[in-house]
C-alpha cells in the first residue's frame, strides 16, 4: 500500500478517553463498568434508565441532550429532563394499549423527535423495539413486522397507506398510532388507530420504568440484506455495556460533546450510536431530519460546531463527489473526532479527509449482530489508511485459518470473535439454527474475510461470498474498488468476480465516474492499467462496464450480490433494503 501511517491522527484539546491501547486491554474488564452502570435502585437494569434517567437521578437532568432540526428550518431542544417527561408520557401512552414486557412494537417513521423519544419509550415499558427505516416499502414493512409478530406500530399520515396495504398480513397487529405533531396530514383517523398527540396530551409525565433484567430483549435490527435477506438481530438490555465502553473509547464521547451521528435509527448505527452510546455517556445528540446534500451537511456541522462526528464511506464518497471547493467555504475547526463504519473505508477517501476538511476518518468495523464496534481506530493513536484498526479492549477479535488457528500476520482468514462481550445478538429472530450456525470452534464467525498485519491492525478483504477467485489467486474486491478510486475520473466502484471457463473467475467493476468525464474504451483501458501497476497483475477487472450510479441499500452499502445476479441473468433475491 503506498498510503503512508498518519502518526498524530488528531490534535486533541481533550483528555483522550483512551491513551494507550495495549495496557486499556491488559487492565479494561466489563465488570468495571457497573461502577457507572449500576442498574435501577432497587434492582433490574433498563438501558432507557441507564441512557436518560440515570442522568436525571444523579444530578444532570438540565444538561442538554438532544438539539433536533426539521426539514423545514423548524427546531427542538430537549434537556436530559425534558427527555425523561417526553418519554414517561410516550410509555404511559404505550401501557394503556396495553403493552407489556416483551411484545414488539415496531417504529416507522422519518427522523423525527417522537422517533428517538419512542424507542427509548419502548424500552422504558419492557417491551421490545423494532426500527424500520422510513423509505421501506409495503413489503419490506410486511416482511418485517410480521417475523417479529409486532403488536403496535406507530407511524405517520404519510407513512401509513403502506402498512394498510398489507394489513391483512399482519393478524397479530393490534394498534396503528399516529405521530403528526407537524400537522401536515389532516388524517382522518380510523378505528384501531390512535392520535399519539391527543394520547400523549391526557398521559403523565411520571412513569416507573419496568424493572427489565440485563438479559431481556429490548431492540430487534434487520440487517442490512447487503449479502440476503435480512436477518433479525436480537438484542438485550445489557448491551448498554457495550454501548457505553466503545463509544467512550473509539468515539471520545463525553457528557456535553455535540455530537452528529449521520446513520438512520433504522440500522444499528443510527441506535447504538445516534441513542444508546452518546445517551449513556451524556453526550448532546445533534439530529437533521434531512437527507444527505454535501452543502447542507457542512453547513449543518459549522452552524452547530459539531465537535465529534460519525458518518459512513458511501457519504464521504459523496462528499468527495462534490468537490473540494465547497468545502473552503466552511469551517470545521469545531470537529475533534470524525469515525466512519458500514462498509470498507477506501484509503483515498481517509486522505482526502485529511487534507481538504483537516479530518482523519477514523475506521471501525462492527456488524448489527455484535451491537457495537469491535474493531477501531483511536483519537490518539496511529492510523493505517485502509485498514479498519485494532480490537477494542474487552473483545477478542482474530483472523483464523480453516481450523480456527489464528493466521500469521499478513494471511488472509476469516475474521472471528471469541463469544461473551455484553452487547452481543442473542439470536436472530425465529432462526435459531441461523443463529448457532454462526458460532464454531469456540468462535463467532463474522462472514467477513480479513487479514492482521504484524502490530494487529485489522485489513478488510471482502464478504466470504465477494472474494474472487481467480485462476487461483484469491481477490478482495475492496482493493480493486479501492485502487480504482484513486483515478481521479472514477466516483465509485463495485467489483465481483465473473465464472469464467478458463480462469475460474474474472474480475469485473462497474465503476460509475466524475462529472466532466467520458465513459470511452480508452478510458477502461487506462483504468485496468491503473489497477495493474497498483495491483498483481492477476487482480486487475479484465472487464469494465460504466454505469450512472452502483446498486445500494438504504444504508448506503453497495450491493455485489446485485451486480453479479444481473451479470449472471439469475433472480435479484431480496430487493427490500435496495435504494431507488
Ligand atoms: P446482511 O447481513 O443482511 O447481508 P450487512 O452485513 O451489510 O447485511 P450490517 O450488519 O449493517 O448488515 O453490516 C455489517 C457488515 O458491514 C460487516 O459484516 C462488514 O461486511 C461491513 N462493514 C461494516 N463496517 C465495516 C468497515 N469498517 N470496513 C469494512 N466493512 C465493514
Ligand atoms: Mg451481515
Amino acid at each position: 500500500m503506498p498510503y503512508e501511517t498518519i502518526r498524530k491522527p488528531q490534535k486533541l484539546s481533550f483528555e483522550t478517553q483512551m491513551p494507550d491501547w495495549a495496557t486499556a486491554r491488559q487492565q479494561f474488564t466489563w465488570e468495571s463498568l457497573k461502577e457507572v452502570l449500576r442498574g435501577i435502585p432497587g434492582g433490574g437494569f433498563n438501558l432507557e434508565y441507564e441512557c436518560i434517567e440515570r442522568h436525571c437521578e444523579e444530578g444532570r437532568g438540565g444538561d442538554l441532550a438532544f438539539t433536533w432540526e426539521g426539514k423545514d428550518g423548524s427546531a427542538r431542544t430537549y434537556t436530559f429532563d425534558d427527555m425523561r417527561k417526553e418519554i414517561n408520557r410516550i410509555a404511559n401512552v404505550l401501557s394503556s394499549l396495553g403493552v407489556k414486557k416483551g411484545d414488539r412494537v415496531f417504529w416507522f417513521l422519518d427522523r423525527v423527535p417522537e422517533l428517538y423519544l419512542g424507542l427509548l419509550a419502548t424500552l422504558k415499558c419492557g417491551a421490545v423495539a423494532g426500527p424500520l427505516f422510513s423509505a421501506f416499502g409495503p413489503e419490506a414493512v410486511r416482511d418485517r413486522v410480521q417475523d417479529a409478530g409486532a403488536k403496535v406500530i406507530v407511524t405517520s399520515p404519510a407513512l401509513v397507506g403502506r402498512v394498510y396495504e398489507v394489513i391483512r398480513e399482519l393478524p397479530k397487529l393490534e394498534t396503528i398510532v399516529i405521530t403528526d405533531r407537524a400537522g401536515t396530514g389532516g388524517h382522518r383517523y380510523l378505528p384501531g388507530e390512535i392520535s399519539l398527540e391527543c394520547a400523549v396530551a391526557g398521559a403523565s409525565d411520571r412513569f416507573d420504568v419496568v424493572r427489565t433484567s440485563p438479559e431481556d430483549f429490548s431492540i430487534m435490527h434487520y440487517t442490512s440484506g447487503t449479502t440476503g435477506k435480512p436477518k433479525g438481530a436480537a438484542h438485550v438490555h445489557m448491551a448498554a455495556f457495550g454501548h457505553y465502553h466503545t463509544a467512550r473509547i473509539c468515539l471520545e464521547l463525553r457528557r456535553g460533546a455535540r455530537y452528529w451521528c449521520t446513520a438512520d435509527p433504522g440500522w444499528v448505527t443510527g441506535t447504538s450510536y445516534g441513542i444508546f452510546g452518546p445517551w449513556l455517556n451524556g453526550a448532546h445528540v445533534f439530529v437533521t431530519e434531512a437527507g444527505f446534500d454535501a452543502e447542507r451537511w457542512y453547513q449543518f456541522i459549522q452552524k452547530h460546531r459539531i465537535q465529534i462526528w460519525y458518518t459512513a464511506p458511501t457519504a464521504i464518497r459523496m462528499l468527495m463527489k462534490g468537490g473540494e471547493d465547497l468545502p473552503k467555504k466552511y469551517d470545521f475547526t469545531s470537529v475533534y473526532f470524525a469515525g466512519s463504519v458500514g462498509e470498507p473505508l477506501n484509503p483515498e477517501a481517509v486522505v482526502w479527509g485529511q487534507r481538504v476538511l483537516g479530518l482523519v476518518f477514523h475506521d471501525n468495523w462492527w456488524q448489527t449482530e455484535t451491537g457495537c464496534i469491535q474493531v477501531s481506530n483511536y483519537a490518539t493513536q496511529a492510523v493505517k489508511p485502509g485498514s479498519m484498526g485494532r480490537p477494542i479492549p474487552g473483545t477478542e477479535a482474530e483472523v483464523v485459518d480453516p481450523d480456527g488457528k489464528p493466521c500469521p500476520a499478513g494471511v488472509e482468514g476469516d475474521l472471528v470473535l471469541k463469544p461473551g462481550w455484553p452487547s452481543m445478538f442473542r439470536t436472530y429472530w425465529r432462526r435459531p439454527d441461523l443463529y448457532k450456525s454462526r458460532f464454531k470452534k469456540g468462535w463467532y464467525y463474522s462472514g467477513d474475510r480479513a487479514k492482521k498485519d504484524a502490530d494487529g491492525y485489522i485489513w478488510f478483504i471482502g464478504r466470504d461470498d465477494d472474494v474472487i477467485n481467480t485462476a487461483g489467486h484469491l481477490v478482495g474486491p475492496f482493493e480493486v474498488e479501492s485502487a480504482l478510486i484513486e483515478h481521479p475520473a472514477v466516483a465509485e466502484a463495485g467489483v465481483i468476480g465473473k465464472p469464467d471457463p478458463e480462469r475460474m473467475e474474472v474480475v469485473k467493476a462497474f465503476v460509475s465516474l466524475k462529472k466532466g468525464f467520458a465513459p470511452t474504451e480508452d478510458l477502461k483501458r487506462e483504468l485496468a492499467d491503473f489497477v495493474r501497476k497498483r495491483l498483481a497483475a492477476h487482480a486487475y477487472p479484465r472487464e469494465i462496464e460504466f454505469l450512472d450510479g452502483l446498486p445500494k441499500t438504504r444504508s448506503g452499502k453497495i450491493m455485489r450480490r446485485l451486480l453479479k445476479a444481473k451479470e449472471l441473468g439469475l433472480p435479484l433475491g431480496d430487493t427490500s433494503t435496495l435504494e431507488e
